[in-house]
């Protein structure tokens, strides 16, 4: 007999008749031989409309009242389910997150799980009854015992925290689509479904805009290894299977929030080619990057910046026994990439390289919307005095790439911060790619970022902690952080750019703070873009595969899109381009790499 968590999205309990459905399918679960906890969304679009109210009163509702009336759509649900298993003649009983003892933080509207209880599940589950818990909820800890949620799309994250705490065998989310395809199929009708993936390529795909799965779930699967599968509630279809290695052992204590960062890794054996100043113009990137993968030389980081004018750099770091050749190539194609671009004030294009560096990572499940993992970092290393040259990050990993001296100190300091002993102290494994494998798994788009730039921030080490920290400090995630590569002398002071994207909700905000603080920094101007795009490919075997980047910029290029930024890490590639040019390129990209199914997806809802 098997313990299953099972999970059913608001388009899964629409209506009485989904819902029925719904208690149909948990009755034969458990007619199987099996004990159920359900987990529920609000009905269909509840959420939503519950949001608009809000608004219809206060363009800027208190986020505890905001908690308090959100959390009302699953309450629906509950009573309705439960009360659809009993006519069926299924025990159950309904249970509100408070019910349940799901300990939160008090923060509104975007609590994080700090433990689960589960006695009076337990008991439940021993009577033989079904338990049908409200998903996207729970209690602060503090003494007031306030009702918190989740953030939006939480009720994953509820489901998976239950089957954690509860040791579940496995938890299934049932919802509208089939399981998890290589793309969002409303988007890109022929997405082909996946068999399964991995906890790091979905966490990738969820936090880059594929919101079949909320990430923190995929967090919480991977850090207590809980089997997670997604299926379709309109089908008995086996859905997609989400892996994760085999965990260590973890207590409930601070669930969503002990050790974000589980490790500690290191690389010497890279070097870096920069090229500066190449026009700002479709088909660069793919020029280069296609150049460089015909010499079949393997590409690690890449990062493409903005700039004032209308060139951009780009930088990119390869295994330091081929920089000779990746040098050449890069300055042979210049004359190439500046055929038919009018002259302009500015000096020529130049290719720039660096021997002697050395990539640092800290690596956990845990770092997603918590924006002071990454400053925390950043400040350990200016703390040392150690200048950052670069920085990558993905939502496993933030890594920065330092002068080579600075490898041992920098490790030393970022382990004794991140409490990590000998054992998550590792050189990552070489690991040798799968090529009867596609390199990208699946495509995603999220069209509701914004890109800030901050221009001319002195370079000297910890400029880039300060602003971090500081955004950090009003709880802002960014995301593809790029330095610009060339530096320029405002009133005496070296500076460079530095560009990164985060949450179009959070653009404003993001400003402010950074404008405040601008002129303590000796910062220059702080402009924000909202109309842009992130376009994104994932796939744990892009590793040692050279030309997986180029395919993506020469099938952008062939649709004449330009891209704008690029940040890359070791499981995904991002460009941000214009927003009205996001599905194109998404629906491009995803035919460049033959991710086509052989039919038309059905979506449920
Ligand atoms: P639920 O209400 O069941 O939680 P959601 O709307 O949150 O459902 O998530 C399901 C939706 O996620 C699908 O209808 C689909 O449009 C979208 N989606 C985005 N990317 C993907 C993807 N890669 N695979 C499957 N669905 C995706
Ligand atoms: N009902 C909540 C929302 O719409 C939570 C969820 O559905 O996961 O965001
Ligand atoms: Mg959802």
């Amino acid at each position: 007999m098997a313990l299953i968590v099972q999970k059913y999205g608001g388009t899964s309990v629409g209506t009485v008749e989904r819902i029925q459905a719904v208690a149909q399918r948990v009755k034969q679960t458990v007619e199987a031989g099996n004990s159920v906890v359900v987990v529920v969304s609000a009905m269909g679009k509840t959420t939503d409309g519950l949001v608009k109210l809000a608004h219809d009163i206060s363009a800027n509702p208190n986020r505890r009242e905001m908690d308090m009336l959100l959390s009302t759509g699953e309450q629906v649900t509950i009573a309705l389910l439960s009360m659809a298993l009993q006519e069926a003649g299924q025990p159950a009983v309904s249970l509100t997150g408070a019910q349940v003892g799901i300990i939160t933080e008090t923060h509104h509207t975007r609590a994080r799980i700090l433990n689960v209880a589960t006695d009076r599940m337990k008991r439940h589950l021993q009577n033989g009854e079904v338990l049908v818990v409200a998903g996207f909820q729970g209690i602060s800890n503090a003494q007031d015992l306030e009702i918190t949620t989740l953030g939006r799309g939480g009720s994953d994250t509820s489901a998976v925290a239950l089957a954690a705490a509860l040791k579940a065998d496995f938890c299934e989310i049932y919802t509208d689509v089939p399981g998890i395809l290589t793309a969002d199929p409303r988007l890109v009708e022929d997405a082909r479904l996946m068999t399964e993936i991995t906890c790091d390529e979905m966490l990738e795909l969820a936090s880059l805009g594929a919101k079949v799965l909320h990430p923190r779930a995929v967090e919480i699967a991977r850090n207590y290894g809980v089997p997670l599968v997604v299926r379709s509630s309109w089908t008995t279809d086996p859905g997609t299977w989400v892996t994760s290695p085999q965990p260590q052992t973890r207590s409930l204590e601070g669930l969503e929030i002990a050790r974000p960062v589980d490790a500690v890794e290191f690389d010497t054996d890279q070097a870096k080619v920069a090229l500066l100043r190449v026009p700002d113009r479709p088909g660069v990137a793919a020029k280069l990057f296609g150049e460089i993968a015909s010499q079949r030389l393997d590409v690690d980081l890449i990062i493409q910046s903005i700039h004032e004018g209308n060139s951009n750099d780009i930088a990119f770091t390869v295994i330091k026994n081929s920089l000779t050749r990746a040098e050449a190539v890069s300055s042979a194609i210049i004359p190439a990439l500046m055929a038919g671009h009018a002259p302009s004030s500015e000096a020529a294009p130049d290719v720039m390289i660096e021997q002697k560096i050395a990539k640092v990572t800290i690596a956990g499940a845990g770092m997603i919307g918590r924006p002071g993992v990454a400053a925390k970092m950043f400040s350990t290393l200016a703390d040392a005095g150690i200048n950052i040259q670069m920085i990558s990050t993905s939502e496993v990993k933030v890594s920065c790439v330092i002068d080579q001296v600075d490898c041992d100190r920098a490790i030393a300091v970022l382990c004794n911060a991140f409490d990590i002993h000998e054992s998550g102290y590792r050189i990552p494994e070489a690991t040798l790619p799968d090529v009867t494998e596609t390199p990208v798994r699946g495509v995603a788009l999220d069209l509701k970022q914004a890109r800030v730039a901050v221009r001319h921030v002195p370079d000297r080490p910890g400029m880039a902690a300060k602003i971090f920290q500081r955004l950090a400090e009003h709880n802002i995630s960014v995301d593809m952080i790029i330095q610009s590569q060339r530096c320029r002398v405002v009133n005496g002071t070296m500076t460079r750019d530095i560009a990164f994207t985060v949450a179009q909700m959070d653009g404003e905000a993001a400003r402010t703070t950074l404008e405040s603080v601008a002129a303590e920094f000796g910062c220059g101007e702080v402009v924000v873009d909202s109309a842009i795009a992130k376009v994104s490919i994932v796939g744990s075997n892009m590793v040692g595969q050279p030309g997986v980047a180029a395919r993506m910029f020469d099938a952008l290029f062939k649709k004449g899109i330009n891209i704008q930024m690029i940040a890359t890490s070791e499981i995904k590639v991002s460009c941000v381009v214009a927003e009205d040019q996001g599905i194109v390129a998404l629906q491009t990209i995803h035919a460049a790499f033959e991710l086509s199914g052989s039919h038309k997806v059905q979506v449920s809802a």
